[in-house]
């Protein structure tokens, strides 16, 4: 199961009781944070989460109120006396970025690697999950990111016999071992059935309604979408800042036939999103007005 906290919902600047977007997700024991503006760490504070667990840290681009909580957070890791090293993943040049940001917190007890994307698309294999990294359209170059935990088949007694796999590899194959004895090699594909459907968060914001979010956003658990203006008539603002409607992000979700989806990154202008609940709901009904601290598990579907 995949424990998820959208941290803050604010888009350019924080307000008081609006974090600025973040989100949060734990599989395994292990903690991936995506974006950090100012005040994340007060917002994962808040929530009662902890911080060392946080293994990885992708930004979705290079604005101020994506990135500019990230020294701080640092700090923080380093007084919590972490030394496993860190992950930070990004756009081209993430690394003069974090060299830029350390420059306030230089001395760390762990190491920081930094992975640039540099192609449209990106996989990572991280602790047991997949990260697809997908490039989006705002006015800077910025990535939507997916997480993937993939489920295995069935347990599939016949086919481990047709295989002529040993009874006594079985519960090791199904671990995910592989085994060579007498010249052959036992995989866990030979006594298992189809892959079942897994569990998919997708998650993006500033951007404009690209066909590229819904592709990758398809069938998602939860569609996480920035919804920058709720109010009527804001449509040229959204084309000319590069981000999007509610309406627009509903579109996508469902377009993507996603199960759900949260808006965040509220335009500072837009204090009472949830009057706007209705509206947006015509279009996609799953849709929630994401206040701070939104959580949720996901987890396998039961068949
Ligand atoms: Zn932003
Ligand atoms: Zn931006």
């Amino acid at each position: 199961m995949l424990d998820v906290c959208l941290l803050g919902t604010g888009g350019m600047m924080p307000l008081p009781n609006r974090w600025l977007t973040s989100l949060l997700a734990r599989y395994n024991g292990s903690s991936i944070l995506i974006d950090c503006g100012e005040g994340t760490q007060i917002a994962i504070k808040e929530k009662g989460l902890t911080f060392k667990p946080i293994d990885v840290i992708c930004f979705t681009h290079f604005h101020a109120d994506h990135v500019s909580g990230l020294p701080g957070l640092l700090l923080t890791l380093g007084n919590a006396e972490r030394t496993e090293p860190l992950t930070i993943i990004g756009p081209k040049g993430v690394e003069r970025v974090v060299n830029s940001l350390r420059a306030i917190a230089p001395e760390l007890p762990f190491k920081i690697n930094c992975i640039e994307i540099t192609e449209p698309t990106k996989s990572f294999n991280i602790n047991g999950y997949i990260l697809e990294a997908f490039k989006v359209n705002h006015n800077v170059t910025c990535y939507g990111y997916t997480i993937k935990i993939p489920r295995a088949g069935k347990f599939d007694p016949q086919k481990a016999e047709q295989n002529e796999v040993p009874r006594s590899m079985w519960s090791k194959l199904q671990k995910g071992a592989i085994i060579e004895e007498n010249g052959k090699t036992y995989t866990q594909d030979m006594i298992l059935g189809p892959e079942r459907k897994g569990i998919k968060l997708t998650y993006c914001t500033d951007t404009r309604p690209v066909s590229q979010i819904w592709e990758n956003a398809k069938d998602a658990d939860l569609f996480i979408c920035e919804g920058m203006y709720g109010e009527p008539g804001k449509e040229a603002k959204a084309v000319e800042y590069k981000h999007m409607t509610f309406y627009e992000a509903a579109e996508l979700a469902k377009k993507a036939n996603a199960k759900e989806m949260w808006l965040t990154h509220y335009s500072p202008s837009l204090v009472h999103p949830e009057e706007y609940a209705d509206e947006v709901k015509k279009i996609f009904p799953n849709t929630k007005i994401s206040k701070n601290g939104r959580m949720t598990t996901l987890e396998f579907e039961e068949k």
